[in-house]
């Protein structure tokens, strides 16, 4: 009897860590900026914290915890090094990724905004929202990266729109997992906190080439005193990491009526 229950167990363990097709779920998290390309800066005295350094500390956490869930991870760099936008999707499509997830850090130096803190979280598609569309440029934005021009862009962005449509409400799925996952876990009153900052869409060039569910991330605002003190403390890059990992374990397992009910009140904007 104990044996058959303990073989039922890792059967549907099995089940659990693979795909409908059989294959591994697979994850590539992109730690988003490297190399001279440091991203958003906070300086303030001596200290001096770049979101390059933060996106790969959590982006290597958040590995851990999946590979402890039995899913299979790629991370697009490892080190502090240099790595094109074009490239780090280009890797995810040659692996045949299941999920794509770049994770960066914000940051306002808008007075308006001085309060600013917590998480948005985007999928690929054009807005007229200011906020987002200012965002976008900055992220676009990489040091010496072989840049494309403004009509090789659009003629990207209509070529991706033809496989856009596949791929759009599964990377609304998975930003309204990781976005309510990791807002959930940073918060006190989850449901009323100004931390949630939303779902949102905008232009970002590193989601343009992906051909599997994609999200970018922006996991706190370096410019926050209580989300730096969040993104450089082991507790709280561990809680946020598992909050990820959690998300995405929801989102690979689509059946999960909490998670549809959660995402059918999920709202983009
Ligand atoms: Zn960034």
């Amino acid at each position: 009897m104990f044996k058959t229950h303990t073989w039922i167990l890792g059967f549907l363990g099995l089940i659990q860590a693979t795909t409908l097709y059989g294959q591994p779920f697979r994850v590539v998290i992109d730690p988003g900026h490297g190399g001279p390309d440091e991203g958003t800066v906070f300086v303030h005295g001596a200290t001096r914290l770049t979101e390059k350094e933060v996106t790969l500390q959590l982006a290597q956490r958040v590995a851990q915890q999946l590979l402890a869930q039995g899913i299979q991870v790629t991370l697009t760099r490892t080190t502090d090094q240099e790595v094109t936008l074009p490239r780090r999707t280009a890797l995810a499509n040659q692996l045949g990724a299941d999920v794509f997830i770049s994770i960066h850090m914000n940051s306002t130096h808008d007075s308006s905004l001085t309060e600013a803190e917590g998480v948005e979280t985007y999928i690929l598609n054009s807005t007229s929202d200011a906020l987002s569309k200012r965002l976008a440029r900055l992220e676009n934005s990489v040091i010496s990266q072989p840049t494309e021009s403004p009509e090789q862009m659009d003629v990207a962005l209509i070529l991706k729109d033809l496989r856009l449509d596949a791929n759009l409400s599964e990377s609304k799925r998975l930003a309204c997992s990781i976005q309510k996952s990791l807002v959930a876990a940073t918060s006190k009153r989850p449901l009323f906190t100004k931390r949630n900052r939303g779902v949102k869409q905008a232009l970002f060039h590193v989601l343009l080439g992906a051909d599997m569910p994609s999200i970018l991330v922006e996991a706190g605002f370096l410019s926050s005193p209580r989300d730096r003190a969040l993104v450089t403390s082991p507790e709280g890059q561990t809680k946020m990491s598992q909050a990820i990992a959690q998300a995405v374990a929801e989102f690979q397992h689509r059946k999960n009526m909490k998670s549809r009910f959660a995402f059918n009140r999920c709202k983009v904007n």
